[in-house]
């Protein structure tokens, strides 16, 4: 885990007007600019490269999808402008007043017409040194079909020179470096037809590839737009249509049938069907009655219903979401940075070989089609592609994974830790058993209620839920003390209350007495999780709670045994014999027990320094700790649960244990094609330029290469596009 990722995450705003805070703690200052003009991963490469340049930038990360980048700097030493510059430097624009976002919108439609005048000009030419009358020379050597190629030259390579000259402003050589000069050796050698074509192909290519890129950035523009636009509130009894961001906590909303939910909050009145499918990936409605709550995003399929706002604006949990997807897109593979490397010193190699090719062959078409067919445009495309549609995919399914190295690490993972409570059972226990110990089971469980008030763990619930199921009174209490996976103290009423399990109570040296410890053990042996309770340091007597295991939760197992995981354990801060049970139970032979959050953590790092990769599974009560300190953590159920979709790397949205497997398969898929790409994008230009060598000689053959050229950057592309499936 990347220390990025511990502390940078939603610090800042998507405010678009009030976008230049302060981080936390940090002397710089952070500022996102949106911009257009982006059309590959690779720029966006570009545009870090030249911020990178600026004195004072701290860190730049450019957003290719959300189409904006985030800077952090130093006030004293730069400012907003000069990094304004330097997006602006190599060939990008600033879209944030709407004169810049229509300069946008007409150099992408001007990009077109450009190559339609390119394409039809070429045609001409074609036809004219064909078909037309014998060439003779107009002005100097140069018949008509060579004036019409030389207009291609000018209007389709100026993009293209433009590109490289601004590239070699941020000491950069990029593909477009190597096709202009490729371009110009055409020239001063003669070849205008030939160099004509190879631009009108290369800006086809360039808009193929465009057209497949924007399909990637579509489906997750798709995820995002799903946002609530507009909310029907309730304010003095008067109903009004207002826009979903100016709902307020507390407002009351009414959701009407078919009607996408604009905030967080809590039904108050009526129930509906939630489609939850946008944000958990699973479609099949869940029927939410008064009480429950429901999530900005989501679906009404039911009937009218009126709900409390609890989480508004930015606080909605469809805005986490969202920030994190975008965020997500920043964070670079660590493959795609040895690429990255490669990249750099690729586009100079290849000019030395177009030199080293001339000086032998001294064949001026060799070379110049050396140039062109071995631009590593594949290589640069390989890995963000697939990451971006990997991602993609991913959150379509529900499984929402903060960047493009947890896609990797995900894929390599040799080994697993689970966590038991919340996550592979269902968390919702019930109270089976009561054990007194001078009380009645009314008084037992009121103590433990009372305690357990304010408690968010799970046990706690099912106490309450016990108890006013009974209507027992749950009184106020003071000084509300938790020992993390173990217990809780309270004081009521001058007495202290203990709540528990053994381990805490043998801390606190309060002593159990034999039939309470056979009481304990008979129901561990059942495989139930017991609750001391004690007053004034009294034992009062035990409960003990039942859970159930996850519906697929054996078969998930097996599937990820299967996978090939070869270390696959349960951790749990319950008892031993629980653990052992459900360990049992579900077909795990290891099993860590009365683990307590900051034991998780330990075991974490010892299975890491013995050389595993260990992924956790967590729901975030009590391993929010062990979530982040291991390779990848990954959040069960983490939908509605900040905490955990904070702490984990990979956020499963729903309950369903079957996304684990899920989502290691599309990792290791999309590390596959990754793979795929870069094998065959060097491949491809090693053998191309070994081709190039022996067959082209000739004026005309330069074209081929332009067109073997393309063809393995749409390849690449179409092959990371394989994931979206
Ligand atoms: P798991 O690791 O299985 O998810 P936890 O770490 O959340 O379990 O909890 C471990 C144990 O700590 C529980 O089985 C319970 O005995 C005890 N415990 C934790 N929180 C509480 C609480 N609020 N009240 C009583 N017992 C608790
Ligand atoms: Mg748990």
């Amino acid at each position: 885990m990347s220390a990025q990722n511990c502390c940078g995450l939603p610090e800042h705003t998507h405010d678009k007007n009030n976008n230049h805070n302060q981080p936390k703690g940090g002397k710089g200052a952070r500022v996102t600019i949106p911009i257009g003009g982006m059309h590959c991963p690779a720029c966006a490469l570009n545009i870090e490269k030249s911020l990178n340049c600026v004195s004072g930038v701290i860190e730049a990360n450019v957003n290719f999808i959300g189409e904006e980048v985030t800077v952090s700097y130093d006030p004293h030493r730069t400012d907003i402008e000069h990094i304004k510059r330097a997006i602006v430097r190599p060939g990008y624009l600033i879209k944030e007043t709407a004169w810049e976002r229509a300069k946008v919108f007409w150099s992408e439609r001007i990009f077109l017409i450009q190559m339609a005048v390119c394409a039809l000009l070429v045609i001409a030419a074609n036809l004219i040194a064909h078909f037309g009358p014998a060439p003779h020379h107009l002005v100097w050597k140069l018949t008509l079909a060579d004036i019409i190629s030389l207009a291609v030259i000018v209007i389709g390579g100026y993009t293209i020179l433009k590109g490289a000259i601004q590239a070699l402003l941020v000491w950069d050589v990029t593909v477009f470096s190597l096709v202009s000069i490729a371009s110009i050796a055409a020239v001063v050698v003669g070849a205008y037809k030939e160099a004509a074509m190879v631009i009108l192909i290369m800006l086809i290519g360039e808009t193929l590839e465009r057209v497949a890129l924007r399909k990637s950035r579509n489906a997750i523009t798709k995820l995002l737009n799903l946002a609530p636009i507009s909310a029907i509130v309730k304010r003095d009894g008067i109903e009004s249509e207002i826009s979903a961001d100016a709902v307020r906590p507390d407002d009351v909303v009414i959701i009407k049938p078919g009607a996408r939910i604009p905030v967080d909050g809590i039904i108050i009145k009526g129930e509906g069907a939630i489609n939850e499918s946008s944000l958990t990936g699973e479609s099949l409605p869940a029927d939410k009655k008064e009480g429950a709550t429901v999530y900005s995003g989501t679906i009404n399929e039911g009937n009218a219903f009126e709900m409390k706002a609890t989480k508004t604006g930015d606080d909605t949990s469809f805005a986490l979401i969202k920030r994190l997807i975008l965020e997500a897109e920043t964070q670079k593979a660590p493959i795609q940075r040895i690429a990255d490397r490669y990249a750099r010193y690729f586009v100079p190699l290849i000019l030395l070989i177009a030199v080293g090719v001339y000086a032998a062959t001294r064949n001026p078409y060799t070379a110049i089609t050396i140039l062109i067919v071995a631009c590593p445009c594949a290589l640069v495309l390989a890995t963000p592609t697939a990451v971006v549609t990997g991602l993609t995919n991913a959150s379509r399914h529900g499984i929402l994974i903060k960047g493009g190295q947890y896609l990797e690490t995900l894929g390599g993972l040799n080994s697993l830790l689970i966590d038991k409570t919340g996550t592979l059972t269902s968390g919702k226990l019930s109270v089976t058993d009561i054990v007194t110990f001078d009380t009645t089971e009314n008084e037992l469980l009121t103590l433990a209620a009372t305690a357990e008030r304010h408690s968010e763990h799970p046990i706690a619930r099912a106490i309450i839920r016990k108890s006013e199921e009974l209507k027992l009174p749950i009184p106020e209490s003071d000084n509300f003390e938790i020992f993390k996976g173990s217990g809780v103290r309270i004081t009521y009423q001058k007495t202290t209350i203990l709540v528990g399990n053994n381990r805490l109570f043998s801390e606190q040296q309060i002593d159990i007495g034999q039939d309470i410890s056979d009481a304990v053990a008979g129901l561990e042996n059942q495989g139930k999780t017991t609750l001391l309770v004690a007053q004034n340091n009294k034992i009062c007597g035990v409960i003990g709670l039942s859970d159930t295991l996850r519906a697929n939760a054996v078969d998930t197992i097996r599937k990820l045994k299967q996978m090939g995981l070869n270390k696959i354990a349960l951790i749990t801060g319950d008892n031993q014999r629980v653990a052992s049970a459900v360990a049992k139970e579900i077909g795990i032979e290891e099993y860590y027990a009365q683990m307590l959050p900051e034991d998780k953590v330990k075991k974490l790092k010892e299975l890491k320094e013995s050389g595993f990769r260990v992924g956790m599974v967590g729901d975030g009560v009590n391993d929010a700790p062990a979530l982040a300190a291991s390779d990848v953590g990954m959040a069960m159920g983490a939908f509605g649960s900040d905490v955990a979709i904070e702490a984990a790397d990979v956020s499963l949205m729903s309950d369903d244990l079957a996304k684990i497997p899920e989502a290691i398969l599309l990792s290791r898929r999309a590390l596959g094609i990754i793979r795929q790409n870069f094998t065959f994008a060097i491949v491809y230009n090693i053998v191309m330029m070994f081709l190039v060598t022996q067959l082209v000689h000739e004026q005309h053959n330069m074209v081929w290469g332009a067109v073997a050229h393309q063809f393995s950057s749409l390849l690449v592309i179409t092959n990371s596009l394989r994931l979206l499936r």
